[in-house]
């Protein structure tokens, strides 16, 4: 078993990485006190639900599949059967499933009484590699995506790669975006490893997976604990993300995950890096290659650069009416530039 510390003063946590963590989950977790809550979803449930049999004082709320659940009326739903049911300050919850069991039951957790203790297990490669450091919990408001939440860390959180085994392609797909980021944003040496070794990562091959995530998450955990709350340094994990938004936002968040909408988000990025010569060209040509031959269309041409445009304007991420875009430069790194609204306009138009 692999084991990270998050380094957040008084919100301190440990993420557990293993094949087949789950088997033993009554030695990992606590299961003396007395109502605590599962939250996951109807598919996590009939494949995996019978995992955490073991954990007999935890009653299971599950919910429909699907970005639809994050929503006002599910919180409410799940805050008024942890009342009835006698939820107290000390009850706990455990998010079984993937980012959108990780948000949703993240924040019901942190507004049960003014917040009460989490712990997470993601299920999806994504959420293994991105969503469950960082503390980020939150529901979905009219069409604004992640628009209500609260920073709420996990007392634990507990990574089975086993789990990845029965994610479709396109699943495991939205994890490798995300895992390519890291070795661009911040360490070279993990970008050809990934590079190296991507077949047996598209397969989530057990044997070297631990490793794989266990990187992502030590980056990100080293990037949120400088920057827990999203002043400066954290925002280099936007890379691909200016793009990918605005793609997920005019395609109705229902043609791309949000994993591959970062893959042609990063694409489109390095293209505009090459353009503005903030990257060497051979290195720019390793990322570019590599994303084209993960088996995506990256082609966008059929949507508007100014109806995408426009949806990058709408980005919290964008400081004084400018466009915040995160590029690559040297080898593992990126630095941030804002662009007005025209700049943009006019590099994609060339
Ligand atoms: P993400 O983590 O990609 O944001 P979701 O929480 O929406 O995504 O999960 C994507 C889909 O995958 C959901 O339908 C969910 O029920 C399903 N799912 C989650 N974990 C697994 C798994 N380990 N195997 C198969 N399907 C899974
Ligand atoms: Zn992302």
């Amino acid at each position: 078993m692999e084991k990270i510390k998050v380094n957040l003063k008084e919100n301190s946590y440990d993420i557990l990485i293993g094949n087949g963590l789950l088997e033993n989950i009554e030695n990992i977790i606590d299961n003396n006190s007395k109502r605590n809550f599962i939250i996951t979803d109807k598919n996590v449930d009939a494949l995996y639900g019978n995992y955490l049999g073991a954990l007999k004082n935890y009653e299971k709320i599950i919910i429909e599949p699907g970005e639809q659940s994050k929503s006002m009326d599910v919180t409410a739903d799940i805050l008024k059967q942890m009342l009835v049911k006698g939820a107290s300050r000390k009850s706990k919850i455990i998010t079984f499933g993937g980012g959108v069991v990780g948000d949703l039951g993240g924040f019901c957790s942190a507004i049960y009484m003014r917040g009460i203790p989490f712990i997470q297990i993601p299920t999806t490669l994504l959420a293994q590699v991105d969503s469950s450091v960082g503390g980020k919990t939150g529901i979905n408001l009219l069409h604004y995506k992640n628009s209500v939440g609260a920073f709420h860390q996990p007392t634990k959180v507990i990574i089975d790669t086993a789990l990845s085994q029965t994610l479709p392609y396109r699943e495991r797909l939205s994890g490798i975006g995300e895992i390519i980021k890291y070795g661009i944003i911040y360490d070279y040496k993990f970008f050809e490893y990934v590079v190296e070794n991507i077949e047996r990562i598209k397969k989530c091959d057990e044997n070297i997976m631990p490793h794989v995530i266990k990187r992502c998450c030590e980056i990100k955990a080293d990037i949120v604990s400088q920057d827990e709350k999203e002043g400066g340094l954290r925002k280099i994990l936007n890379f691909g993300h200016t793009f990918g938004h605005a793609l997920e936002g005019i395609t109705d968040f229902s043609k791309y995950s949000h994993g591959e909408a970062v893959i042609i988000g990063m694409y489109c990025e390095t293209i505009i890096a090459k353009k503005l010569g903030m990257i060497d060209e051979k290195y720019a040509e390793e990322i570019l290659s590599f994303l084209s031959n993960l088996g995506m269309n990256l082609n966008i041409s059929n949507y508007s650069i100014a109806e995408l445009v426009d949806w990058m304007s709408k980005d919290k991420k964008n400081i004084g009416g400018k466009i915040s875009f995160v590029l690559p430069t040297e080898k593992g790194t990126v630095k941030e530039r804002l662009f007005e609204k025209s700049e943009i306009l006019h590099l994609c138009s060339e």
